[in-house]
């Protein structure tokens, strides 16, 4: 695995693969790769002939300083990973290299992202994702580009900043990969104390409620919202925003017909993490078989 930090060399390590018709992947991350990273990778690398892993902690999407400067930062163990996990490439510019002195261009998504994580941070994050994941995107001109189902919302905005845009790359959203316990994987979990660790439960124990209720038959959003609610009360965690919605405009859901996107937010002592489960509303007469195990899957690598 090659690791480049300009742009200019990224273009020249991909040109003989453009040249040659070979297919491109590219993950975007921000670090500190855990499982959930790295099952996007090896995907990309069934797919992809080239694997292009960026790894960029963007200043530009971090609405509170504090979360930005206490970020994890692992480059060294990150680029083992990757490349275990089968990256070609580890692309990892400076900021500078990203927004260069001068640089006065913002990609703004509207509609989708003003719920939500939107409505939560503000819209500078979505318009900070947007931006860079544009740009990451004419730096590396992938075929396909990689994103996971645990930041749902930026999968909708990303679907459509490339739609609007006619930029020619294909979208793959992936699912959430979880611990044995159910806690998603995500890079902040590594800033909880093993007490606040244990509180984070209550997030995978909302979805589970939902799903649960759903699987019996609930339609009714409130009903739902309400379960979700109280799974999290022994846990002494209250949502910061907990909804349900429909998953490709993310307006509110007041009854569950279909397909309903459950999404929560919750701040564990100084860590903000967050976790959505994707519902299907069955009919009440022919309620859907309770599974053995776990409401939500575990593990999907
Ligand atoms: P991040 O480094 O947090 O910006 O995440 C980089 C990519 O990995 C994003 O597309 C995330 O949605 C995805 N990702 C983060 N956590 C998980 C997870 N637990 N399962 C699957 N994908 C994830």
């Amino acid at each position: 695995m090659r690791t480049v930090r300009t742009v200019q060399g990224l273009r020249a390590v991909l040109e003989p693969a453009r040249h040659d018709g070979l297919a491109i992947g590219l993950v975007p991350t921000m670090g500190a790769l855990h499982e959930g990273h790295l099952s996007l990778i090896r995907h990309a690398r069934r797919q992809c002939d080239r694997v292009v892993v960026s790894l960029f902690v963007n200043p530009s999407q971090f609405n509170e300083r504090a979360d930005l400067e206490r970020y994890p930062r692992s480059e060294h163990r990150d680029a083992e990973l990757a490349e275990q996990a089968g990256a070609d490439i580890l692309f990892a510019p400076t900021v500078e290299e990203v927004y260069p002195s001068g640089f006065a261009t913002a990609v703004e998504v509207l509609g989708v992202t003003e719920r939500l994580e939107g409505a939560a941070r503000g819209s500078e994050h979505f318009r900070g994702v947007a931006t860079v994941v544009t740009k990451l995107l004419c730096m590396a001109l992938p075929d396909v580009a990689y994103f996971g189902q645990k930041d749902a919302q930026q999968v909708v905005v990303i679907r459509r900043l490339v739609a609007d845009l006619n930029l020619p790359v294909q979208i793959e959203a992936l699912p959430t990969v979880r611990e044995p316990d159910g806690l998603a994987m995500s890079s902040r979990n590594a800033l909880l104390d093993p007490h606040e660790r244990s509180r984070a439960l209550a997030l995978p124990a909302a979805l589970e409620a939902a799903v649960g209720l759903t699987a019996a038959g609930e339609s009714s959003a409130q009903a739902i919202l309400t379960a979700a609610r109280e799974a999290m009360r022994p846990f002494a965690v209250e949502a910061e925003y907990l909804a349900l919605v429909d998953p490709e405009t993310l307006e509110p859901l007041e009854v569950l017909s279909g397909a309903g996107l459950l999404a929560l937010a919750a701040r564990i002592g100084a860590v903000r993490l967050i976790d959505n489960v994707l519902l299907q509303a069955v009919s009440p007469t022919h309620p859907a078989p309770q599974s053995q195990g776990k409401a939500i899957s575990t593990c999907s690598v």
